[in-house]
């Protein structure tokens, strides 16, 4: 097995790798869908039968605590994790099919630094989550808010 991304910054990071953690980590270099983490355990499963649940949630943990992965919560209650992007994206969230989409605008992180300084204050971070449904679609939209 070649090393993935995910593997090589937690090597960078000195974190010792053990072959389930470089599993999950493998997992996470080739998901690009944010996946939970039912959906993490389910692909390492088919990598090593082998794996638990219980370890897919400690060395998500651990990975995230090491800031090689980012964790989201896209209002369903469930934790969702994507590597720690090199670069600032924000997301958009089908809430009927549950894609979730990722763009960046230049006028919204704009106008997010400008609302700070006139709130006096210097913009160092910010999440923004889109909710949407298809614009075709017909019917009551249920949004479940934890
Ligand atoms: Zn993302």
């Amino acid at each position: 097995m070649t090393i993935s991304r995910i593997e090589t910054r937690c090597l960078d990071k000195g974190l010792r790798m053990t072959e389930q953690r470089r599993i999950i980590a493998r997992v996470l270099s080739d998901s690009a869908d944010h996946p939970d983490v039912e959906t993490v355990y389910e692909r390492a499963s088919l990598i090593d039968k082998k794996i638990g649940l219980a370890t897919v949630y400690r060395t998500l943990r651990l990975f995230e605590e090491a800031a090689i992965l980012e964790r989201h919560d896209f209002g369903d209650g469930r934790s969702r994790y994507e590597e720690m992007p090199d670069e600032h994206h924000d997301h958009l969230i089908d809430v009927q099919s549950g894609k979730v989409i990722e763009f960046q605008n230049d006028e919204i992180e704009a106008l997010q630094s400008k609302i700070a300084e006139q709130h006096g204050f210097r913009l160092v971070d910010h999440r923004l989550e889109l909710y949407v449904v298809p614009i075709d679609h017909k019917g009551d939209v249920t949004i479940r808010r934890r």
